[in-house]
Formats: C-alpha cells, sequence, structure tokens
C-alpha cells in the first residue's frame, strides 16, 4: 500500500493544465480537464511517481501530498 499520493482538490482550480505539462506520466493527471472531475477530492491514480513537480507547479495549490494516516498520528 502506498502512504504517499498525490491528491487533485477541485476547488480553485482553474484548469490550465501547467500540471500536465509538467509531469512526466500526464495520463494520471485526466481528472483535472475541466468536466473530468467525478469528485471534489480524487487521488491521483497508481501510475504517479510521486515526483511533486505538479504540486510545486499548481499555482492554486489544487494538488498536494496526502500521506495516509497522518491526520491519526496528528
Ligand atoms: S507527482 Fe509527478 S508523476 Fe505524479 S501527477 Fe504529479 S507530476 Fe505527475
Amino acid at each position: 500500500m502506498q502512504r504517499v499520493r498525490i491528491k487533485y482538490t477541485l476547488d480553485g482550480c482553474f484548469h490550465e493544465g501547467d500540471c500536465r505539462k509538467v509531469c512526466l506520466v500526464p495520463h494520471v493527471l485526466d481528472t483535472v480537464i475541466k468536466g473530468r472531475a467525478v469528485n471534489t477530492e480524487i487521488p491521483i491514480g497508481p501510475d504517479c511517481t510521486r515526483c511533486g513537480l505538479c504540486v510545486d507547479t499548481c499555482p492554486t495549490g489544487s494538488l498536494k501530498f496526502d500521506i495516509k494516516g497522518l491526520s491519526k498520528l496528528l
């Protein structure tokens, strides 16, 4: 099980696609295309390498690292 993943939050996303330009496996970010998101918070799929480039690039903070179980520790 992967403890660290990228989570997409629809709120605030401008759908400009900067994240898809820097990602080496951009199909995992298809969900950020306008009209594609099926939920307001979506974990990015298993092909994501968790390199963090999209997190650094996103101007609105809509892509963030998500650490499973962290809320149980804090
Ligand atoms: S963390 Fe890297 S591989 Fe994963 S979606 Fe972001 S840019 Fe793509």
